[in-house]
């Protein structure tokens, strides 16, 4: 990753150069650490920090034009690859307004008031996940850096947002794929959110950035600390890390997520060592072999193995478990019409979750489904506002109760729907 130069050229001609040459000042010594060989995350953060010759820093290897050119043809046509994997046949949103985010709204959780935003980019490169069809939001082609800029001032100057900047506690940043991979998301519009953030939001305590595991390096975790270290509060770093399915063969063989263990856990380390925190994304039953009771055994054994990767690292992890839908232009979709696949019900999701009682790790229950789904493929029903109300209400409180009480009701009125199970956690 050559950010130093990339930034350079970006900033040419850009209102924004004098604080970008600040910012570029002020991180200059983390950026090229990894270009020297020999340090590697086996160095604490200390020793990294201190290991940076300034004058590392002047040499920087040129790209001409056509390389940038070809890199952008490449990753479009990788895009296109993920997505004929996948076996998906949505489009792409060629049509959005480049200057604008895709999606913002309002969370509450345990942690206070969230704003999620989730930025118009390159659509992801992976691309292949069965069932997702997140980058048909995106664009196929490249969205430069400017956009994304215009992008962020968009976010800042909405009345909504400024009217709470004092509550914000926490900004989830997505951009349907990696926030981290600077082929798609630039890593000038990066530098220039944080600055936003210091300069908008006094209260800020964590910043969650979503990202493919593979694309964090330690120079990123590294400019990124320092940055955040200069608003006016301590503001943490969380990593948001699809996982979707702990099954091993089902996850990277059925679902292709291409995610493996010790990829995860050598992220798990890394964050540690920084004290960063993370969240995993979780899906409930994402694919079509896979009963109701499965479902909750796999987010029952994610729940056992953070827990203990928790214990072992000491690292803070939050389960964020979304319950699959339909979603258009996938082959869930095709699953779903041909009544081959059914969505999880709201109440399998509270007995998944109700296992993390006792545990050290947070669960957060997605209750949105981004309108995304094909009609009728949502795991939202009318006339379930109520037990929506109350999952939400778990998700600020991590009051296991809650929980145990709708299920409590459920079986009174129903008896237990899945064989040989009271889930009690
Ligand atoms: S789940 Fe994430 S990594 Fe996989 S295709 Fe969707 S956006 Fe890309």
């Amino acid at each position: 990753m050559r950010v130093g130069f990339r930034i350079h050229r970006e900033l040419k001609s850009t209102q924004q150069e004098g604080l970008f040459v600040f910012l570029l000042v002020a991180m200059q010594p983390v950026r090229h650490k990894l270009a020297n060989a020999g340090v590697k995350h086996r160095a604490n953060r200390s020793q990294r920090r201190n290991s940076f010759p300034l004058v590392r820093l002047l040499k920087i290897e040129e790209t001409s034009m056509e390389d940038v050119v070809q890199n952008h043809q490449r990753i479009e046509k990788q895009i296109l690859i993920g997505t004929e994997i996948g076996r998906k046949n949505y489009r792409f949103n060629e049509g959005h307004d480049p200057n604008r985010p895709v999606q913002m709204w309002f969370q509450e959780s345990l942690e206070g008031k969230i704003l999620f935003i989730v930025f118009y980019s390159q659509a992801c490169r992976w691309s292949r996940c069965l069932g997702c069809n997140l980058p048909s939001k995106m664009s196929k082609t490249h969205v430069n850096f400017k956009a994304l800029m215009a992008q962020m001032d968009d976010v800042f100057s909405r009345p909504e947002v400024l009217e709470q900047r004092h509550v914000l506690k926490k900004v989830i940043v997505s951009n349907n794929g990696s926030v981290l991979d600077e082929a798609t998301f630039s890593s000038t519009a990066l530098m220039y959110l944080i600055a936003k953030l210091n300069l908008h939001l006094p209260n800020l305590s964590v910043l969650s950035l979503e990202t493919r595991a593979e694309y964090v390096d330690f120079e990123e975790l590294e400019f990124i600390a320092r940055a955040m270290e200069e608003g006016d509060t301590p503001t943490t770093l969380e990593l948001g890390v699809g996982f979707e399915v702990f099954d091993d063969r089902i996850r990277n063989e059925v679902f292709f997520k291409g995610l493996e263990l010790k990829t995860f856990e050598k992220l798990v380390e890394m964050l540690a060592d920084y004290k960063f925190q993370l969240k995993c994304y979780f899906m409930q039953k994402p694919v079509m072999d896979m009963s109701d009771a499965e479902a909750i055994l796999d987010i029952h054994r994610a729940i056992d193995y953070l827990n203990d990767l928790v214990r072992q690292h000491g690292v803070k992890i939050n389960l964020h478990l979304n319950p699959t839908y339909a979603a258009v232009g996938t082959i869930l979709e095709q699953s779903f019409r041909k009544g081959e696949y059914s969505p999880p019900r709201l109440m399998d999701v509270a007995r998944s979750a109700l296992h993390g009682r006792g545990k050290d790790i947070t669960i957060f229950l997605g209750l949105s489904d981004e309108g995304l789904a094909c009609e009728g493929g949502s795991f939202l029903h009318p006339g379930e506002e109520g037990l929506v109300e109350k999952l939400e209400a778990f998700n600020r409180t991590q009051d296991y109760h809650l929980l145990s009480e709708l299920l409590a009701e459920r079986e009174n009125r129903h008896g237990s729907t899945v064989p040989g199970s009271r889930f009690n956690g």
